[in-house]
C-alpha cells in the first residue's frame, strides 16, 4: 500500500514548489523506494491547453496527449517517471466529472455538494492516480495556502489523511524565510501561514524554508516553536548556487529522508545520490561559455520555455559548456533594431522555440535565412520549422509562401491546418497532441544523430507542412528527412550546411538531466564547433 507525502506552499507563490516537490521525490527515489507524483490545480481551467504562457509557464505534453502544467516536466526530469492525464487534476476536470455524473443520475437525488462529493472525487483521484502501486505518491498542491480556491483541497486531503492512517500520510509545508533590510531573516510569515494551514485542520511534519540564505539554528528553534514543527524537521533550503539539481542534495544534508522515514514509519535507508552529485560537478566545471541566440517572443519570463531551457542546461552539462542564451526580440529584429542584429551576429547557434500567433514571425524568418546563408547552426522547434519551411520556400522556390495561422489569404500556404481538425471550433484540448512516431531517412543527418530512423517525440500543433508543396520543395533542395504516420512532415534539413534542422515535434520534453535528449546534443556540440572555427 502507497504512503502519500502533501505538499502545500504558503506566503508567496514561485517559491519553486514542483522543482522541491521533485527533488524530495529523487531523494527519496534514490532511497530505493519506487515514487510518483501528482499535481493539484486549484483552477477552473479543466486543463493548462488553453492558458496563457506568460502568465502560466509551459503547458508540458505527456505521451498520451495530455496539455498540463510544468510541474510534470519537473517530475518526469527528476524521477524518470512518465506522467500520464491522471497526473494532475485542476478544479475544472473535478467538476467536469460530479456534473456529469450528476447528469447522469447516479447521486440518486441527494443534493451535490462541496462536501462530500468534490472532496470525495479530489479524494478518488488521488486514491487511483498510481497504476504501478509506487511505495510512496508525492501529491503537490497548487497555489498558496488560504487560497478561497484550495480550500476544498485542503479539507480533502485532511479526511484522505485521517482515512488513511496517520502512519501513512504526511504534509510538508513550504514557506518563505525573506531577508529584510538589516539583514534579518523574518519567520512571521511561515507563522501566519502555518496558522492558516492549522486552521484548515493540517498540522505539517516538515517545514522546508525557502531563503536567499542558510537558516541559523537559533532561527529553526523559533521556527519550530511557533509553527508546531520539530526543530529537525525544520528544512533550510537556501537558493541554489548554479542548477536546480543541487537540491537533492541539499535536502540529503538536511536529513529530509531519515525524517520522511521516522514519520512513515519506514525502514532507515541510505539514499544513493551519487548521479545528483556527478550532475552537479559537471554544471559547475562546465564554464567554457557557447552563445545561442533564443528567438522567442516570450522574452522576459523564461517559465514559458521551461523544458527547453531546461535541455539546453542537460545539453551544455554533457558538452562540458554553459549555455549563454542571448534573447533576440523577433519584432526588435523586423525593425532592424542595431543592438539586437549585433546580438545575433555574436551568436554561436541559433535557436528558433515552438510558438502560437502571428506576433514576431518574421523576425524569426529572417533569423532563419542569416542562419541558413551565413551557415550558423541552427535549430528550429514545431513553429521553428514551419518558419524554416516559409523562408525556403519564400527565398528559394521564390513564392509568396506563407501559413495559413498568420495570412490564410496568402498566394501560397506552405503551412496548412492539420486536415482532420478543419472542422473543429473548440480550443480546449483539440490539437495534435502527444506521442507519435517519426520515420527518418537512414542516412539523413537527423537519423546519424538519433542513432535510429524510428522515434517516437510528443507533439503539440495545428498546423503541418502543405502536402501539395513538398514535392516543389525537394526538388528546390529542402530535405524532407522525416515523415510521420500519414506521410506528415515529421523533420527537415538543408545539405552544405553545418547544422540545419528543424522539428514539427517537441524534442524538449523528453530531455533529461540524467541524458540530454541527442538532437539538443548535437545542436549545442555544433554551436561549439563554430565558436571554435570563429
Ligand atoms: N502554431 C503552430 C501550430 O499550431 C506551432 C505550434 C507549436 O510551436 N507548438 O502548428
Amino acid at each position: 500500500m502507497a504512503k502519500y507525502i502533501f505538499v502545500t506552499g504558503g506566503v508567496v507563490s514561485s517559491l519553486g514548489k514542483g522543482v522541491t516537490a521533485s527533488a524530495i521525490g529523487a531523494l527519496i527515489k534514490a532511497g530505493n523506494y519506487s515514487v510518483n507524483m501528482m499535481k493539484i490545480d486549484p483552477y477552473l481551467n479543466v486543463d493548462a491547453g488553453t492558458m496563457r504562457p506568460y502568465e502560466h509557464g509551459e503547458v508540458f505534453v505527456c505521451d498520451d496527449g495530455t496539455e498540463t502544467d510544468l510541474d510534470l516536466g519537473n517530475y518526469e526530469r527528476f524521477l524518470q517517471i512518465t506522467t500520464t492525464r491522471d497526473s494532475a487534476i485542476t478544479t475544472g476536470r473535478v467538476y467536469q466529472r460530479v456534473i456529469d455524473a450528476e447528469r447522469r443520475g447516479e447521486y440518486l437525488g441527494q443534493t451535490v455538494q462541496v462536501i462530500p462529493h468534490i472532496t470525495n472525487e479530489i479524494k478518488k483521484r488521488i486514491k487511483l492516480f498510481d497504476k504501478h502501486n509506487s511505495d510512496i505518491c508525492i501529491i503537490e498542491l497548487g497555489g498558496t495556502v488560504g487560497d478561497i480556491e484550495s480550500v476544498p483541497y485542503t479539507e480533502a486531503i485532511r479526511q484522505f489523511a485521517i482515512e488513511e492512517g496517520s502512519e501513512n500520510v504526511m504534509f510538508i509545508h513550504l514557506t518563505l524565510v525573506p531577508l529584510v533590510t538589516g539583514g534579518e531573516l523574518k519567520t512571521k510569515p511561515s507563522q501566519h501561514s502555518v496558522k492558516t494551514l492549522m486552521s484548515e485542520g493540517i498540522l505539517p511534519d516538515m517545514l522546508v524554508c525557502r531563503s536567499t540564505e542558510t537558516i541559523p539554528d537559533e532561527l529553526k528553534e523559533k521556527l519550530a516553536l511557533f509553527c508546531n514543527v520539530r526543530k529537525k524537521a525544520v528544512i533550510s533550503l537556501p537558493d541554489a548556487k548554479n542548477s536546480i539539481y543541487e537540491i537533492p542534495l541539499k535536502l540529503q544534508q538536511e536529513k529530509v529522508l531519515e525524517i520522511i522515514e521516522e514519520r512513515l514509519k519506514l525502514p532507515l535507508k541510505k539514499a544513493n545520490l551519487s548521479k545528483w552529485q556527478e550532475i552537479v560537478k559537471n554544471i559547475e566545471e562546465s564554464t567554457d561559455i557557447v552563445d545561442i541566440a533564443f528567438v522567442g517572443k516570450y522574452l522576459q519570463l523564461s517559465d514559458a520555455y521551461k523544458s527547453v531551457l531546461e535541455a539546453f542546461v542537460h545539453a551544455g552539462t554533457q558538452q562540458k559548456h554553459k549555455i549563454n542564451l542571448i534573447n533576440i526580440d523577433p519584432e526588435l529584429l523586423e525593425n532592424n533594431d542595431p543592438e539586437v542584429l549585433e546580438n545575433l551576429k555574436k551568436a554561436h547557434g541559433i535557436f528558433v522555440p515552438g510558438g502560437f500567433g502571428t506576433r514576431g514571425v518574421d523576425g524569426k524568418i529572417t533569423t532563419l535565412n542569416y542562419g541558413r546563408i551565413n551557415k550558423i547552426p541552427t535549430f528550429g522547434i514545431c513553429l521553428g520549422l514551419q518558419c524554416m519551411v516559409i523562408e525556403y520556400a519564400r527565398n528559394v522556390l521564390k513564392i509568396k509562401a506563407d501559413s495559413v495561422e498568420f495570412n490564410p489569404s496568402a498566394e501560397h500556404l506552405v503551412i496548412e491546418m492539420l486536415t482532420n481538425l478543419k472542422n473543429i471550433k473548440d480550443f480546449g484540448g483539440t490539437m495534435r497532441l502527444g506521442a507519435y512516431d517519426s520515420e527518418f531517412v537512414a542516412d539523413s543527418k537527423i537519423a546519424t544523430i538519433y542513432g535510429t530512423t524510428k522515434v517516437s517525440e510528443r507533439h503539440r500543433h495545428r498546423f503541418e507542412v502543405n502536402p501539395m508543396y513538398t514535392d516543389d520543395l525537394e526538388k528546390a533542395g529542402l530535405i524532407i528527412s522525416g515523415r510521420g504516420p500519414s506521410g506528415l512532415v515529421e523533420s527537415v534539413e538543408i545539405q552544405d550546411h553545418p547544422w540545419y534542422l528543424g522539428v514539427q515535434y517537441h524534442p524538449e520534453f523528453l530531455s533529461s538531466p540524467l541524458k540530454a535528449h541527442p538532437l539538443f546534443n548535437s545542436f549545442v556540440e555544433a554551436s561549439i564547433k563554430n565558436k571554435n572555427k570563429i
